[in-house]
């Protein structure tokens, strides 16, 4: 399956070097020339579990006539999910599929709009990666990938990619219903991203303080009625996983927390905004979120 990747950040060049490794044709697409350069040169050094490896690749900052990909995976920040889409469109024939493991709920529909959602694959990953410079990636924590077509319908075209993702050693399961594990994944972050990004702490610190762990139960809470009320059949102990999930993750800095600390853009839109504007189809206010989602976008609208 020829495969290109648009957004080869973290997570793009993370799964583009564990297919590129298992034998499949890759190719990275970033506007980070810088990166670009570096992969083409020396290929992109995997740090993994205090290894060190380097894998060879192509990349480019545009993509380039070599023909359709059979597979498109979209890596970038949801800010950038719309113009991604059309460098996707430009690589795309008419039986190419392209996959969104991003973070939040809202990418696959931005990409519906550009692609023929008959293509379109959505779901989550629980592999995490970090960039630590051009062409050099961390391969940080790896989990379960999810993935089915995001119209619905038959989940052959998916069970490619499952099958291709599992021999290159990225496990991924299929599921008939993946807006239910979209929505809960974007419980995870509702619960957790906002409130460490907006007071610097970490994961588990939500835990320590009753304030904390109060607002974080709220803003799941709010979120799961709302899902619930537009027919989502999401977990009833939604709030309490997440907090289990705050406490084994207890270390970390969301990545919410670390866009905030590096004044980049969040994906706060796509996370505990897209819940305020869920609510409103739905009939239902979430004011905690919105609550949240005001800060962090006043946070972001004034950095220095
Ligand atoms: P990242 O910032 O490391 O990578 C995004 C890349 O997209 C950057 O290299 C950037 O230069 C590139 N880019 C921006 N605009 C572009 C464009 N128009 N065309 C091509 N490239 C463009 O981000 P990341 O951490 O890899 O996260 C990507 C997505 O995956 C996010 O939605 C995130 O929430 C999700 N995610 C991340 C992790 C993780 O551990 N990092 C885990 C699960 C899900």
């Amino acid at each position: 399956m020829k495969t290109a990747v648009v957004g080869a950040g973290a997570m793009g060049s993370l799964f583009g070097a564990l297919l590129a490794e298992a034998g499949v044709d890759v190719r990275l697409i970033d506007i980070w020339e810088e990166h670009v350069v570096a992969v083409n040169q020396n290929g992109l050094t995997v740090e993994s579990e205090g290894h060190v490896r380097q894998v060879r690749m192509k990349a480019a900052v545009a993509p380039e006539s070599t023909g359709p990909a059979d597979l498109i995976i979209l890596f970038v920040k949801s800010a950038q999910t719309e113009t991604a889409a059309y460098t996707a469109a430009g690589l795309a024939g008419p039986d190419s599929l392209v996959l969104t493991l991003q973070n939040g709920l809202g990418n696959a529909d931005t990409i519906s709009e550009i692609i023929d959602p008959q293509r379109v694959v959505a779901g989550t990953t629980a592999h995490g990666a970090t960039i630590l410079g051009p062409g050099k990636v961390r391969h940080a924590g790896r989990g379960a990938t999810v993935i089915g077509m995001w119209a619905g319908g038959d989940n052959a075209p998916a069970r490619q990619i499952a099958d291709l993702f599992t021999a290159a050693g990225i496990a991924t399961e299929i599921s008939d219903d993946i807006l239910q594990v979209v929505w809960q994944k974007l419980l995870v972050n509702v619960g957790i991203n906002a409130i460490t990004a907006l007071t610097g702490i970490k994961n588990g610190r939500i835990l320590d303080l009753e304030v904390s762990r109060n607002l974080s139960v709220a803003a799941v809470e709010e979120a799961a009625a709302v899902a619930r009320a537009l027919g989502v059949d999401v977990r009833p102990d939604a709030a309490t996983h997440v907090l289990q999930i705050a406490e084994a993750t207890g270390s970390n800095r969301s990545s919410m927390g670390q866009d905030v600390d590096a004044r980049r853009q969040t994906e706060i839109d796509v996370i505990n905004g897209v819940v305020v504007r869920e609510a409103r189809k739905a009939g239902l206010k979430a004011p905690v979120n919105q609550t949240l989602t005001a800060l962090v976008e006043t946070l972001q609208a004034n950095y220095r």
